[in-house]
């Protein structure tokens, strides 16, 4: 379950439309990447989805429900922060379970889906740590733990990586990719970075000025670029 559709979404900043009425599709168990240039409304887009930001006017649907007026946290779809949104007082446990702990979820089954999400994530040893004694890239997997808890019905990436040095956020990429595979769990994710693009998403979805300029595979964007702006985005020869 994560099929989430918007049907003629937009969304204003006061005199400014920054998205303007825009569809799109995003199927059950996708791996969908938005991208595109800095400001063109790839952070709005999400943020819309994730009932962080109010439509200004159309229709989001999560599993054919209408989601446009449900508040972020009864949407089922779990935000992935960059590592910095961590707790440094808490230990990883409790970073891990605290969406939970909101929720107030049972003892039992707050432990159960730690534990879980900790082994899916080889952060089993670090529990007890706390943020600050993590690398970098263990802080990240402890920011998906806290998504994964939540066993939500899509993941939203919001730049995940972009504070992380480049040899790590390789390995991260992999991380999140090999993820994906084992839980296949919808998940968008925003990035500025084409590499990223074209290594991560089943389908991509190339953004300017909040206009969708074409949607693809990988190899479709690559082969038939629509027009020079994606050829250019993509690095494709056209
Ligand atoms: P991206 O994530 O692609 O860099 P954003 O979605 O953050 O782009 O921003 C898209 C446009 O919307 C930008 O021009 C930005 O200045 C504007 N914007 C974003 N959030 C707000 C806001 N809360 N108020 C006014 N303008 C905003
Ligand atoms: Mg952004």
């Amino acid at each position: 379950m994560g099929r989430i559709t918007l049907d003629k979404v937009r969304k204003t900043f006061g005199e400014v439309e920054v998205i303007p009425p825009l569809d799109l599709t995003i199927e059950d168990g996708e791996f969908v990447v938005f991208v595109g240039p800095s400001g063109c409304g790839k952070s709005t887009l999400l943020r819309l989805i994730a009932g962080l930001e109010d439509v200004s006017g159309g229709e989001i649907r999560i599993d054919g429900n209408d989601a446009t007026m449900v508040p972020p946290a009864r949407r089922g779809l779990a935000m992935v922060f960059q590592s910095y949104a961590l707790y440094p007082h808490m230990s990883v446990r409790k970073n891990i379970a605290f969406p939970l702990r909101m929720a107030k979820l049972d003892a039992a089954e707050q432990e159960r889906r730690v534990k879980a999400a900790a082994e899916v994530l080889n952060l089993t040893d670090y529990l007890d740590r706390r943020p600050g004694q993590l690398s970098g890239g263990q802080r990240q997997r402890v920011a998906i733990g806290r998504a994964i808890v939540r066993e939500p019905a899509a993941f939203l990436f919001d730049e995940p990586l972009s504070n992380l040095d480049a040899a790590l956020r390789v390995g991260m990429r992999l991380e999140i990719s090999e993820l994906h595979k084992r839980l296949k769990t919808t998940m968008v994710y925003v990035t500025h970075d084409q590499v990223e693009a074209m290594t991560m998403a089943d389908k991509i979805v190339v953004l300017r000025a909040g206009r969708i300029e074409q949607v693809g595979s990988p190899l479709e964007l690559y082969r038939t670029p629509r027009n020079l702006f994606v050829a250019g985005f993509i690095g494709s020869p056209k």
